[in-house]
């Protein structure tokens, strides 16, 4: 799961939303330190915990940046459960190279509850533009290569424990199995980066978030079948295939991902997902189940990301976006900014953090960029995915070509898009009347059948 077809981001233009530095989720930034106590006949060493796009990004940034990186991984030959659709500016952004990219989806279908269909992309994205589309195996083990090859040191282990430190210039230690016997390393700084299910985030205990949980079933197609998704990924919408999200068929390497996600009724998952594979089974009949998979999907960042030298980033923290549930590109930008904040603030490994730095320069510049993402689609996700009407009115507005275009830059790009504040008024007044019309509908349909 990964791009949100809603007309969410149209909603991004700088004028209609305000930018703010406060966060709910963090709290009050300390002032920056300059007196952090230099690391005399050694640099400063960081533990990072999970090597997924998050763990990588962090531990390439600071490995880099002259700080002794530990990147531990417990299962390096493992695929996350993932749709693996990315946005187009992380292939440039962190130099993705094309090989790695198994689709280039060109062609988007958005089917409501009543199976209207509104065709996304094909007339709106350019020449040049695409949804890459690869398997995480493949991304992840490459972001893990290249942090070892700018000096991180990979550890294949699995992390049990994190003591936290009497003071603070005292160490954290870091208890892990390799090959069933324990080991234990003593490091300044620790970053979490171990997804959804953090024992960083218990170790610090920075509380819990709520989370959806996502059912996906890897598909091997007829080839006739095959060649309809090669570069087609399907959304559908409807309380059959989820209560609260969307359900997905999207096209893989040689197989489709078909799957579905719900926070609200997680036991009835399996409901949902036979109520996709009904709604595309003209498409998908036939096909062979390869694989059938499941994950927590975080709903919301966690109240406590930073506490002492230890941060968390991407799933840990709970960066994935509502209305799409994407989070590669945030995790991997997270995991960047963590890591280039602490080489900035110990200037380049020769001094000790503090956990004023990393709030100043990871935490407060990650709110600054994103937090009002996070919250807006989460509102947009309560007005258009709870109710058939509320989805109808969502596919309806999909059909619209300034949605579409301001929805492709803003996720294509991850820039807020600069709208037209004509069409943005527009826009508004459309969506509220797609609302009122499919709720008016809606309830006439339900009189009906009574
Ligand atoms: C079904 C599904 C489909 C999705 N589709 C998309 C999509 O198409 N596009 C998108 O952008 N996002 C998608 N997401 C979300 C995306 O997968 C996550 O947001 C992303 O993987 C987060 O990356 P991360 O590095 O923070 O965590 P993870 O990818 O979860 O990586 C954590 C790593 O830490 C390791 N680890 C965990 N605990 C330990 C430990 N104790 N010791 C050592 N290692 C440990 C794990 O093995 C893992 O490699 C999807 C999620 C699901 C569940």
């Amino acid at each position: 799961m990964a791009f949100s077809l809603s007309p969410s981001y149209a909603y991004f233009s700088p004028h209609l939303i305000p930018k703010t530095n406060k966060s709910r989720y963090s709290f009050v930034i300390a002032a920056s330190s300059t007196t952090n106590a230099p690391l005399p006949g050694r640099k400063l060493r960081a533990a990072v915990i999970g090597g997924g796009p998050a763990g990588s990004s962090a531990a390439e940034a600071l490995a880099a940046g002259g700080v002794e990186t530990f990147l531990f991984e417990r299962s390096p030959s493992t695929a996350k459960p993932c749709g693996g659709a990315i946005p187009l500016c992380m292939l440039e952004e962190f130099s993705i190279p094309l090989h790695l990219i198994d689709r280039h989806v060109t062609k988007m279908k958005i089917i409501s509850p009543s199976n209207l269909t509104v065709d996304f992309g094909a007339k709106t994205l350019k020449s040049h533009e695409s949804i890459p589309m690869l398997r995480r195996e493949v991304l992840d083990s490459f972001l893990r290569s290249r942090a070892q090859s700018r000096g991180a040191n990979l550890i294949h282990a699995l992390v049990t424990a994190v003591d936290l430190p009497a003071s603070s210039s005292a160490p954290y230690i870091i208890h892990h199995t390799i090959n069933n016997s324990r080991h234990t390393l003593t490091v300044d700084v620790v970053i979490g980066a171990d997804g959804a299910h953090s024992r960083v985030a218990k170790s610090i205990k920075a509380g819990d978030y709520a989370c959806a949980i996502a059912f996906q079933e890897r598909i091997k197609l007829p080839d006739d079948k095959m060649e309809y998704y090669k570069d087609l990924a399907e959304m559908y919408v409807g309380n059959d295939v989820s209560p609260d999200f969307y359900a997905w068929v999207f096209p893989k390497c040689d197989h489709v991902a078909v799957g579905t996600g719900t926070v609200r009724s997680k036991k009835d998952i399996k409901q949902y997902q036979r109520g996709i594979r009904e709604r595309a089974k003209h498409k998908i009949n036939g096909g062979k189940v390869i694989k059938v998979e499941a994950h927590p999907i975080p709903e919301h960042p966690r109240a406590v990301r930073v506490q002492g030298r230890v941060a968390l980033i991407g799933d840990a923290a709970g960066y994935v976006t509502k209305c799409s549930g994407e989070g590669i590109y945030f995790a991997a930008k997270s995991g960047r900014i963590c890591g280039e904040g602490i080489v900035k603030a110990s200037e380049g490994g020769r001094r000790m953090v503090s956990e004023g730095d990393l709030r100043r320069e990871y935490l407060r510049k990650w709110d600054d960029e994103y937090l009002n993402t996070y919250r807006f689609l989460d509102l947009l996700q309560k007005v258009f995915y709870g109710s058939n009407w509320g989805r109808e009115a969502l596919v309806e507005l999909c059909g619209d070509e300034y949605v579409q275009r301001m929805t492709f830059d803003s996720y294509l790009y991850k820039k807020l898009a600069e709208g037209n504040r004509f069409e943005d008024v527009k826009m508004v007044l459309k969506s509220v009347s797609s609302l009122v019309r499919c709720k008016i509908v809606g309830n006439e349909m339900e009189a009906l059948k009574l």
